[in-house]
């Protein structure tokens, strides 16, 4: 009977060391490369989610802007044009 106990401590204690690990990692991860990797932006023109290093950068107007293809960063970009010349 107190084997069973015991296995079931342990076990409870893997999990807790597992998930720890898991969920360090990905802290580090993200908090150690600054945020770049996986780091997701907003295409504002189709409102996808892209992963940044995947993503179409245009710097307009002195901010910079990720989209998930050149068209919706053309798109942007014409109408960012309009709002200027109104
Ligand atoms: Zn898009």
């Amino acid at each position: 009977m107190l084997k069973i106990i015991i296995y079931v401590v342990l076990a409870y204690f893997v999990y807790r060391i597992f998930k720890g690990l898991f969920s360090n990692n990905k802290g580090i991860e993200k908090a150690g490369s600054g945020g770049v990797i996986d780091e997701m932006v907003q295409d504002p023109i189709c409102k996808t989610y892209i992963p940044r290093r995947d993503a179409q950068k245009r710097a307009i107007g002195g901010n910079d802007y990720f989209f998930c293809s050149n068209e919706c960063a053309s798109k942007f970009e014409i109408e960012n044009k309009k709002e200027e010349s109104n």
